[in-house]
């Protein structure tokens, strides 16, 4: 048997390694982007708020007196789709970048709706309260890429038809 405590516990572990898979991925993109000043400063601006969330979820299993030493954080393996590598070599790193950002600000959506649901179940209201405004924050972040596709895109497909190299980051 698995208690609800275990499974909330494991569960916020995921979280923070998800958070830390995050950082590297939001690291990376920023500092590859060149020409998409607006992309990049949205981007630096979830970074910090991703180093935040990780911070949140690790007191919320310090107040449930999870240990915290069983925070494993290989460093996941990114895939290559996340790595943005297909878009490296046909030049249109930044499309890919966006897309697979707005996959994975939904993959945080879900892991904290569900998250606030088992902290109800359990009755533990604070972890519930802070994945609550965390998945806010992940679900800002995917409605600005949403609000953005349309005007990067444009500028991706304009810059590359005049043969810009600047269309790709
Ligand atoms: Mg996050
Ligand atoms: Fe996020």
């Amino acid at each position: 048997m698995t208690t609800k405590d275990e499974r909330i516990d494991t569960w916020l572990r995921d979280a923070h390694a998800m958070e830390k898979q995050a950082e590297q991925m939001l690291t990376a993109q920023a500092s590859r982007i060149e020409n998409y000043p607006d992309l990049k400063a949205r981007i630096e601006e979830h970074l910090n708020e991703t180093k935040r969330q990780a911070e949140q979820v690790e007191r919320c299993l310090e107040a449930r007196g999870a240990s915290r030493s069983s925070l494993k954080d290989a460093g996941g393996k990114m895939t290559a789709m996340f790595q943005g590598i297909g878009g490296a070599m046909t030049g249109d790193e930044v499309i890919k970048g966006v897309m697979a950002s707005y996959a994975f600000e939904h993959m945080e959506v879900a892991a904290y709706k569900i998250l606030v649901a088992a902290a109800e179940a359990e009755g533990d209201r604070e972890t519930a309260r802070v994945c609550g405004e965390i998945c806010r924050e992940e679900e800002a972040m995917a409605a600005w890429l949403a609000d953005h596709f349309s005007a990067i895109t444009k500028a991706h497909l304009s810059r590359a038809e005049a043969g810009a190299s600047e269309a790709k980051r």
